[in-house]
């Protein structure tokens, strides 16, 4: 490769601050060091935890970041010390490491990391290190991968190499929100067959658990959303009923336990709303109902009675799907090549990355599922 060991000018959307539009901008991108790996990143979703990022969470130390980190892409070079990837092979970049050395990886019980910036930086969703500048100043690496570059430099631990006939712009997604929601059924809530499921929040994340409930072999599938346009989608992946809260005058939780005699035996909050998490939990039976929390946020405290976990029950989380990363990802890609996990139909839209903006905005409207942006030519 002529670019090995040089620096590239490359474009990215660049968020030199919170609440304002991204910016194209000529970014420099560093050769990979030491373990590091050199990607052009041929597509990427939007999530929204990219939205999340930069109109609620808006840390203070969290910019100016190239955000985006549901990518997809092919290595440009390799940095020393790199023995499982060459320049060429297709991969994923990933939010979460998987290290496979510390107490969390050996862990079978978990997919956190300890190694990568999701250690102990959640707050300011990114590494202190970064391999960016642009106009002579720092720019951060958005958790870790920064997929609105056209190029990004990510350590080995958080890259997954993936088969080499993968369409990169709809495999993207298994980079975050359908493995995370999609996992967050399978792994972390571990729906059981013929149970009934209620699912709140039909984004990409949302209809990846209506998709993993059906996968899990669930008899009924609740798909709950504000916004009635979700339905349809909600369909194809595999629920069975809708409920929009807004058509109710009581709280939802009494809607679903009228619906399934006392409530859902799973229930996932794919909203990120802390008032939707105690809906959901609040919706699940007692006894045994288990509800997990996917949506992203680290703003508000939550709350609930006490009463609801000590009848029996069960309130968890999920980060990426409970999927140690390394691992899963390239057997998600199989799954998605062999038909066994849909892709496709969470694409609505297609654009340049230099129209991220307008993606953005279709996420805040509700008027997209996926967009997914072509970022360098293949
Ligand atoms: P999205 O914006 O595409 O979807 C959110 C959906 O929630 C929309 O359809 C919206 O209409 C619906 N909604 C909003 N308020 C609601 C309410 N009160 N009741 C019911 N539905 C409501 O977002 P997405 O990309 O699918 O992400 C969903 C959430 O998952 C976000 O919080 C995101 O940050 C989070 N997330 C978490 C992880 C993780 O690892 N835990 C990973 C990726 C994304
Ligand atoms: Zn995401």
């Amino acid at each position: 490769m002529a670019t090995a060991g040089k620096v590239i000018k490359c474009q990215a959307a660049v968020a030199w601050e919170p609440n304002k539009p991204l910016v194209m901008e000529e970014i420099e991108v560093a050769p990979p060091q030491t373990h590091e790996i050199r990607i052009k990143v041929v597509a990427t979703g939007v999530c929204h935890t990219d939205l999340y990022h930069l109109f609620e969470g808006k840390h203070k130390d969290g910019f100016p970041c190239v955000m985006g980190h549901e990518g997809a892409g092919i290595v440009e070079s390799v940095g020393s010390g790199v023995t499982n990837f060459k320049p060429g092979d297709k991969v994923i970049p990933l939010f979460i490491s998987q290290c496979g050395q510390c107490r969390f990886c050996k862990n079978p019980k978990t997919n956190l990391c300890e190694k990568g910036w999701a250690s102990d930086r959640y707050d300011v969703m990114s590494e202190s290190d970064t391999r960016f500048t642009c106009k002579g100043k720092k720019i951060l690496q958005f958790m870790g991968t920064s997929t609105f570059s056209e190029y990004t430099v990510v350590n080995e631990i958080a890259v997954a190499k993936i088969h080499p006939s993968a369409p990169l712009n709809k495999v993207c997604l298994l980079g975050c929100g359908v493995a995370t929601g999609y996992g967050a059924a399978i792994n972390t809530a571990k729906v059981e067959p013929g149970s009934t499921c209620a699912v709140f929040g039909l984004g990409a994340v949302g209809l990846a658990a209506v998709m993993g409930c059906k996968n899990a072999g669930a008899k009924r599938i609740i798909a709950v959303d504000i916004n009635p346009a979700k339905y349809e989608k909600a369909k194809v992946f595999g629920a069975t009923e809708f409920v929009n809260p807004k058509d109710h005058n009581k709280p939802i939780s009494q809607v679903l336990s009228e619906m399934t005699s006392g409530g859902v035996d799973f229930s996932l909050e794919c909203v990120g709303n802390v008032a939707v998490m105690r809906s959901a939990l609040e919706s699940c039976v007692k006894g045994w109902g288990v509800s997990v929390l996917v949506g992203w946020t680290d703003m508000d405290d939550f709350a609930a009675r006490p009463i609801q976990l000590i009848a029996g029950r069960t309130w968890k989380g999920s980060l990426f799907g409970g999927f140690k990363s390394k691992d899963a990802v390239p057997k998600l890609v199989n799954e998605y090549l062999e038909k066994k996990v849909k892709l496709d139909e969470f694409v609505t839209h297609n654009m340049p990355l230099a129209q991220v903006n307008s993606a953005i905005d279709l996420m805040k409207t509700g008027d997209c599922i996926r967009s997914v942006l072509s970022v360098s030519p293949q």
